[in-house]
């Protein structure tokens, strides 16, 4: 009955209400959150099981992903249940304070962590791409990235055009899952902004759900928009129909230099992510299933032209970095040998934050009702009066967010905040003040959960870029704390053999045991990324470490 009502392919749909269907809260958590990723409001694919970033998935196929419900509806408080690269393959005898579930995604041995073989075992149906917060459950929609897209506009502005963007032109590509946070994140930080996607649907998704003001497939139309808008100092976003590529050149060839340039095509894939430029989208797809070599050849040589285009844009005086999708490096595959002369966003705008634990911490409200949300929103702006950028942030988003899915929020909080929101939300519940338990996550793009050396850990102080250890590290730490679900991927954000990371989820449900385990997992999570920092000989995360009294 359970299947029928909520996980039927494709109109899967997490339950809602205080109703539950597993045995208690620590399960049904995670089956909520399985369901609310491949929910159609959220996910950009759910037909393929596909949530967002290319090819991310939720679940292997539609077989794993009803055994993966029907475990979780019988998992008691004494197992927890072993998930590998999207298919369940066993339980084990744990205890009640242990994560339920375990989770691997797309892990290969160092040297055989490219794509060829990785697309070889999926073709096999023996792995799948686990993304960042596709995998392991705890994806919220476009607005899982927009604080952090907004902060990065914001801190652009403050640090290349004295203090804002208002009267400047955002220029970018990709208007996906992630990437579609870019025109809110832009106009709530005041620019003019011009978004590229190949896909029309992609962009379609953006208005219906409020992300996006206009879309058009007229250059001329898209050109004048948003000219109109940087002069006047109005904030705008306009997505545009097209290939990245082309209407870069067309700038260029018009004279227009935009202030800002950056980009989030799936450039992270170059087979089932980026569509190459000289066909049409339709053609393209065909040649992905057609000639996987060719389409590749092709991906990669349009990403060269495409950050080709983006460096004589940046010699011509836009501000450029790269938005974390590994582009630059298959610039470099396609002979683009300065490709890494514009910066990732993490060295350029985000460690700053990562050295003070601070990450994008985010919770959903199991019980559907976006009231619940709005009580959170409350506490946080009660416990935080000093914060005025964190109450202007949630004032904003309950206006201009519009939920997709479970109602959720997202916002950067750092060591000490997190585990003060998390003991709160807990309280929350426990009072009946929310009609339902709160979860608690993060991406894996977080202070101290990922190794990823074209962003994250890009140009670390002391060159231990590649280094994962801290990455497993966190993951431990995680589980050992008593996190509801963990788990530990390879390829999220930039693609195989570029990084690797772990994620975390936490229940409060207004126990005792949750408040344990929320001290120790939202103490320990944020403190692993001052450590990793502080050992890379960042001061300012020494001067967090000694604020905090950690031992390092
Ligand atoms: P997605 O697959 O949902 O969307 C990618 C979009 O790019 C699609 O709409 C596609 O139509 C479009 N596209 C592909 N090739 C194009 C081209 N040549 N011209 C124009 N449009 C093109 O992916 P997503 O979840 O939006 O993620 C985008 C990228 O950003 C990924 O590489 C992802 O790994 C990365 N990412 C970055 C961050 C960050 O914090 N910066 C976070 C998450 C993901």
């Amino acid at each position: 009955a359970f299947l029928a009502r909520y996980a039927a392919h494709p109109h899967y749909e997490a339950p809602r209400g205080t109703t539950l269907h597993a045995r208690s809260w620590q399960t049904e958590a995670p089956l909520r959150m399985l369901l609310n990723n491949l929910d159609a409001g959220v996910a950009e694919n759910p037909d393929g099981l596909v949530v967002y970033g290319g090819i991310g998935q939720a679940a292997r196929n539609t077989e794993a992903l009803q055994k993966i419900i029907e475990l979780l509806l019988h998992l008691d408080e004494d197992h927890s249940l072993l998930v590998q690269s999207g298919k369940p393959v066993g339980i084990v005898r744990t205890h009640p304070m242990a994560p339920r579930v375990l989770i691997a995604n797309s892990n290969l041995v160092p040297h055989w962590a490219t794509w060829e073989h990785f697309n070889d075992l999926r073709a096999r149906g023996l792995m799948m791409y686990g993304q960042m917060t596709a995998g392991s459950w705890i994806y919220i929609g476009t607005q899982g990235i927009l604080q952090g897209t907004y902060e990065t506009f914001a801190a652009c502005g403050r640090r290349h055009f004295g203090g804002t963007l208002k009267g400047r032109l955002v220029v970018t590509a990709g208007l996906g899952g992630m990437g579609g946070a870019q025109p809110l994140a832009a106009t709530m930080a005041g620019a003019a902004f011009l978004g590229v996607d190949v896909d029309p649907t992609r962009i379609q998704k953006r208005l219906d759900t409020r992300y996006i003001d206009r879309m058009t497939t007229n250059y001329s139309e898209a050109l004048a928009w948003v000219l109109e808008a940087k002069a006047s100092g109005t904030a705008l976003s306009v997505g545009l129909v097209g290939d990245a590529g082309d209407v870069l050149a067309r700038l260029r060839e018009d004279g227009i230099i935009p202030d800002v340039l950056t980009d989030q095509t799936s450039a992270h894939d170059p087979l089932n992510g980026y569509v190459p430029h000289g066909i049409s989208l339709e053609e393209a797809l065909a040649l992905r299933k057609a000639d996987p070599a060719e389409y590749q050849r092709r991906s990669i040589a349009s990403m060269a032209r495409h950050v080709r285009l983006m460096l004589s844009m940046q010699e011509a005086g836009a501000v450029v970095f790269d938005y974390g999708n590994n582009i630059r490096a298959y610039a470099v595959e396609g002979g683009v040998d300065n490709a890494f002369d514009f910066p990732g966003f993490v060295p350029a705008y985000i460690r700053p934050l990562f050295c003070e634990g601070k990450g994008p911490f985010r919770w959903v409200a199991l019980s559907g009702d976006p009231e619940d949300i709005y009580t959170t929103d409350k506490a946080l702006m009660e416990a935080f009066p000093e914060n005025t950028h964190l109450l202007r942030w949630l004032t904003e988003a309950r206006q201009k967010v519009a939920f997709q899915g479970l109602p959720a929020r997202i916002c950067w909080l750092g060591m000490g905040e997190r585990e003060k929101a998390g003991l709160i939300f807990n309280d929350l519940v426990r009072t009946g003040r929310v009609k339902a338990p709160i979860v608690i996550g993060r991406d894996h793009l977080d202070c101290g959960s990922v190794a990823s050396p074209n962003r994250e850990t890009e140009g670390m102080l002391d060159g231990s870029d590649a280094v994962s250890d801290w990455a497993l590290l966190n993951l431990m730490g995680n589980t050992a704390g008593g996190a509801t679900w963990v788990s530990f991927h390879h390829g999220g954000g930039v693609g195989m053999g570029y990084s690797q990371h772990a994620g975390m989820v936490i229940l409060a449900d207004g126990t005792d045991r949750a408040d344990a385990c929320l001290r120790r997992v939202l103490y320990n999570d944020p403190a692993l990324g001052i450590f990793r920092h502080a050992d890379a000989g960042y001061e300012r995360a020494e001067a967090w470490a000694e604020q905090f009294g950690l031992k390092i």
